[in-house]
Order: C-alpha cells, then sequence, then structure tokens
C-alpha cells in the first residue's frame, strides 16, 4: 500500500502532468496541422564544386498559427512516438514529387536532384516501397531525380528489410544519400552492400574542419570512403569559404550550407535559382 501511494503521488506531480499535458497539446496540435495545411518544405540548395547549383534538400516547417515556426528538431520525434509521422511523411513526399514535376517541366530547372528525409518508422513501414512507387507513379516524375536521405541507424535498424526496400526503390531510379555519415556505427562490409548513391557527412564534423585536427581528419576519411566506394559525398553545415576550400581541396564533391544558402520557401530558392543562372 506504500508503494502505491508513493506512485499515486508521483503520478500527480505537477510538474510530469504539466510535461504531459504539454505533450498531448502538442500531438493534438501536429493533427490540427495535417488537417490545416499547416506544413511546408523548404528548399536548401546543394552545389558542386564548381558552384553550380545541382539540387536542394526539402526541409519540414511547421508555421503554428500562434506560435510561428516550429523547428522540425521539436515536433518530429513526438511525430515518430506517435505515429504521426507516417501521414506527416507521406505529405513530405507528396509536396516533394509534386515539385519535382514542376521543375522538370522548365529547362532551367529540369535537371535538379531534390533530397527527402525519410525517418525510420517510415521506411520501415511494409507497404512503404507501394506507397512510394504509388506516388512517383502518379505524379509522372523521373525517378532519378528523387533522392531519399536516411540514417544509419535507420538502415542499421534492421539492415535485411531496409536493404531490400532500398533495393527495390533503387530498381525504380530513386537514389538514397546516408545522412548525418559519421555519427553512426556504419561498418564498411555494410557500407557495400547498401545500394546507396551518396554519403552526407555530417555538420558536425564540418564546424571546425579548419581548426580540430580530429575532424579535418574524419572528414579526409570519410571522403576518400565514399571516393572508394563509388559514392559521391557531399558536405552539409558550410558555413565558410575556409570550409568549403579544405572540402573542394580533397575532392569532396558536393556542398550544402549557410555559406550558400539557409533553406528558403520555394519563391526564395527559385528567386536565388534565377541570380544563380544570371551570375
Ligand atoms: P538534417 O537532415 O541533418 O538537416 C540539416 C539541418 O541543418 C537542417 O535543420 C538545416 O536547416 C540545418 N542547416 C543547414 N545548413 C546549416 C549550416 O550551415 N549550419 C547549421 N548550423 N545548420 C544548418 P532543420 O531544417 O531544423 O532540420 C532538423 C532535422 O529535422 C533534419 O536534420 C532532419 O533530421 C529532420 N527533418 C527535417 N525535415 C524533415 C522531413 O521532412 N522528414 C523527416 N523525417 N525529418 C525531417
Ligand atoms: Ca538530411
Ligand atoms: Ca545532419
Ligand atoms: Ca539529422
Amino acid at each position: 500500500a506504500k508503494t502505491a501511494g508513493r506512485n499515486a503521488v508521483r503520478f500527480f506531480d505537477p510538474a510530469m502532468q504539466a510535461i504531459l499535458v504539454v505533450r498531448m497539446m502538442l500531438e493534438s496540435n501536429l493533427r490540427i496541422a495535417l488537417a490545416n495545411r499547416q506544413f511546408m518544405l523548404y528548399y536548401q540548395v546543394q552545389v558542386n564544386s564548381d558552384g553550380k547549383l545541382i539540387g536542394a534538400e526539402a526541409l519540414l516547417r511547421w508555421q503554428h498559427p500562434d506560435r510561428g515556426f516550429i523547428s522540425p528538431a521539436e515536433f518530429i520525434p513526438l511525430a515518430e512516438e506517435t505515429g504521426l509521422i507516417i501521414p506527416i511523411g507521406l505529405w513530405v513526399l507528396e509536396t516533394a514529387c509534386a515539385q519535382i514535376k514542376q521543375w522538370e517541366e522548365q529547362p532551367e530547372t529540369r535537371n535538379l536532384t531534390l533530397a527527402v528525409n525519410v525517418s525510420a518508422k517510415q521506411f520501415q513501414q511494409s507497404d512503404f516501397v507501394e506507397s512510394l512507387s504509388e506516388i512517383v507513379g502518379r505524379h509522372q516524375i523521373d525517378p532519378t531525380r528523387l533522392k531519399i536521405e536516411l540514417t544509419e541507424s535507420t538502415i542499421l535498424d534492421n539492415v535485411d528489410a531496409t536493404t531490400e526496400k532500398m533495393h527495390q526503390l533503387k530498381k525504380l531510379g530513386i537514389a538514397f544519400s546516408m545522412d548525418d555519415f559519421g555519427t553512426g556505427y556504419s561498418s564498411l562490409a555494410y557500407l557495400q552492400r547498401l545500394p546507396l548513391n551518396q554519403l552526407k557527412i555530417d555538420q558536425s564534423f564540418v564546424r571546425d574542419l579548419n581548426h580540430d585536427e580530429n575532424d579535418a581528419t574524419i572528414v579526409r576519411a570519410i571522403i576518400s570512403l565514399g571516393v572508394n566506394l563509388g559514392l559521391n559525398v557531399i558536405a552539409e553545415g558550410v558555413e565558410t569559404s575556409a570550409q568549403r576550400a579544405f572540402l573542394i581541396e580533397h575532392n569532396c564533391y558536393a556542398f550544402q550550407g549557410y555559406f550558400f544558402s539557409k533553406p528558403l520557401p520555394l519563391e526564395g530558392f527559385m528567386a536565388l535559382l534565377k541570380s544563380d543562372r544570371a551570375a
């Protein structure tokens, strides 16, 4: 009885209760957000070593009517826990494919690729391949314009099933980038088996690249690993010309970060693209 009493006290801990209430509100707000079209995609440019704009990463934004923009870092974890990531992730793929279709219709945007983040829970749905091929087919896009970013933990969580799905999607022409590379535990054996097109160096290694010898060594190692495996390597979080210079010197293929542009709403991205073409 004493234990039960103590538990009861804990249950009514006001701090704990406040956290639960906030979570429940956030969850119900997420449902409302989906129904009321409060989500948007922002686009962050990816450029190659010649400075040419080669594509973009789609980054989800939640424009809350009272709270303004809420970061995906804040709501994606809860969306994953509650399963809401499934409809949200499908909305992201729908919107991304519709965008690719629009880009395909203009000569100056026809060759852009669009990278989309897919969370573990979504990729592991048994009907993920079916849903994505349906979306790609319905929008009638060239599937090679679409790239899926998966993290190491997503892949290693269930390596056989994930690899199988990746192979099926690769057959359709869809490309894969391994996101946040270097922060997880991929072994060389897995890397060789996976149908990847790209490694994305995590921004934590890029940040102090020019000052921290360890980070510089890791980045050089990732680039040569990628090159040796026939993968292109992209660095994220590039904020300075010194970082870009180091990466170019060591044969990094592509770059993304505030040095080039912050993630932008579609209109801003298109304006940047026009000025890039004019330059
Ligand atoms: P991520 O995939 O690693 O995305 C890169 C994050 O770094 C983005 O944060 C981007 O805005 C930010 N970033 C870009 N350039 C720089 C830079 O030069 N310096 C710094 N400090 N940061 C930079 P964001 O947009 O807040 O997204 C956070 C995370 O949320 C993403 O990390 C990704 O894991 C997740 N996410 C975003 N959109 C989606 C989505 O549509 N679906 C899923 N499942 N996850 C998403
Ligand atoms: Ca990403
Ligand atoms: Ca990252
Ligand atoms: Ca991440």
